[in-house]
């Protein structure tokens, strides 16, 4: 297999849709799917040159030219040197930790964090002796006050869900350094096309490739993105070994999804500050947050760290619980559903789905409130989606 095409200076859109392919003999436009556990060699010599380190695949447990060629895009619409797909945005975000925290070190993470993300920093780091503290990440006094000489990572998702909060990226990379720490950002919500971290000098950037990259709720899939230090002295040592990684088919699957990921995120977003003021103006919606309205805490810093405010709203219902319940029942067109990023609008209450497991004072500490519900604003008809609202809150 040869690179056909040199990506040179090549622009984001065309990195989405060019970026990493490569062709077998059959010059194939679209890219190939291996679907192969195993590779064969033509001697023993080149076996053995071959587990030397040599060019070349030897097990898809440690490469695939499919997850490859996802992994080369990925990393050239992130600007990161490396990429390495994994199996789900979680097998990400463990690997990241394990690969390179070991007994004695600190990380700090900022609270509003993915429901699984706050188990394994909270429940399976400890057990590792990897201690840790939990800030409110669009404070950034808190993440000066909370670094020691023993942090190794800095922890955070912006926006941060369900709340949409802001960390500023910028301000938390600059306290890492300090240390010595690996900023890592979880950029699931935002996508490359609206957010690159490492402009911002993130160090690591995970993804959950099952949202917005996939886009249409098919696979599960995760992407770490790095520099070659990481993936050299923790990371690629560490995914051989363990295993999280990434099915060649879902790795086909997100690798096509990339090409249109620019056109969807534009449309999830026009889409979702539509729906978001046509909110603010419903008298039985307390509170919408949605990034790039004025109204946002932190609007300002939304703009200048995204292209656009994203696929995803929040809003609050008057009336508590059983307000927000005879709401969602009451839609006909979006579904009751905790995922995200679909082409499919998506509601969740996330007081008793993803943030069911925290007490009620963490959630209270987050602003999860009990009327709170989470939309995942799909690629409808915008007036349907508003008319469907409508509607849902004539039964509240
Ligand atoms: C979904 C999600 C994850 C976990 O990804 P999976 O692919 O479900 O394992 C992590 N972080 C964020 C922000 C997510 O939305």
């Amino acid at each position: 297999m040869a690179t056909n095409k040199k990506p040179g200076n090549w622009r984001a859109r065309t990195q989405a849709v060019r970026g990493g392919q490569t062709r077998t003999g059959f010059q194939e436009t679209a890219e190939a799917l291996f679907l192969t556990s195993g590779y064969a060699y033509e001697t023993a010599e080149e076996a053995e040159a071959r587990f030397k380190g040599a060019d070349g695949f030897t097990y898809t447990r440690f490469g695939n030219p499919t997850v490859s060629m996802f992994e080369a895009r990925m990393a050239a619409l992130e600007g990161a040197p490396v990429a390495r797909g994994t199996a789900s945005g979680m097998a990400a975000v463990t690997a990241v930790f394990l690969s390179s925290l070991r007994v004695g070190d600190h990380i700090v993470a900022a609270k509003a964090m993915f429901g699984a993300c706050r188990y394994v920093v909270e429940d399976v780091l400890p057990r590792f002796g990897i201690t840790h503290t939990l800030v409110d990440g669009h404070d950034t006094a808190q993440w000066q006050d909370a670094v020691k000489p023993e942090t190794k990572m800095l922890f955070l998702e912006t926006p941060a869900n369900p709340t949409l909060a802001i960390v500023d990226i910028a301000g938390v990379v600059k306290i890492a350094k300090r240390v010595g720490a690996r900023v890592v950002v979880d950029n699931a919500f935002a996508s490359p096309a609206l957010q690159r971290p490492m402009e911002f000098g993130a160090d690591i950037v995970v993804h959950s490739s099952t949202k917005y990259i996939d886009g249409q709720g098919r696979c599960l899939g995760g992407v770490i993105l790095c520099r070659e230090d990481f993936l050299k002295d923790h990371l690629q040592i560490f995914l051989r070994n363990t295993g999280p990684a990434m099915s060649p088919f879902n790795a086909w699957v997100h690798l096509k999804s990339l090409e249109t990921l620019d056109l969807r995120m534009r449309a999830h977003c026009t889409n979702a500050a539509t729906v978001a003021d046509f909110l603010a103006g419903q008298s039985k919606v307390s509170r919408v947050l949605y990034p790039f309205r004025e109204d946002h805490p932190q609007h300002k810093l939304a703009r200048a760290q995204m292209e656009a405010g994203g696929g995803v709203v929040t809003f609050e219902i008057a009336g508590g619980k059983e307000a927000a319940y005879r709401f969602a029942d009451a839609l006909k067109l979006i579904d009751i559903s905790n995922n995200l990023g679909d082409a499919k609008s998506l509601i969740t209450h996330p007081a008793t789905t993803t943030h069911q497991r925290l007490s009620p004072e963490a959630r209270a500490g987050l602003g999860v409130t009990e009327g709170m519900m989470r939309l995942s604003v799909g690629l409808e008809d915008e007036a349907d989606l508003c008319e469907d609202i409508v509607s849902a809150l004539a039964a509240v």
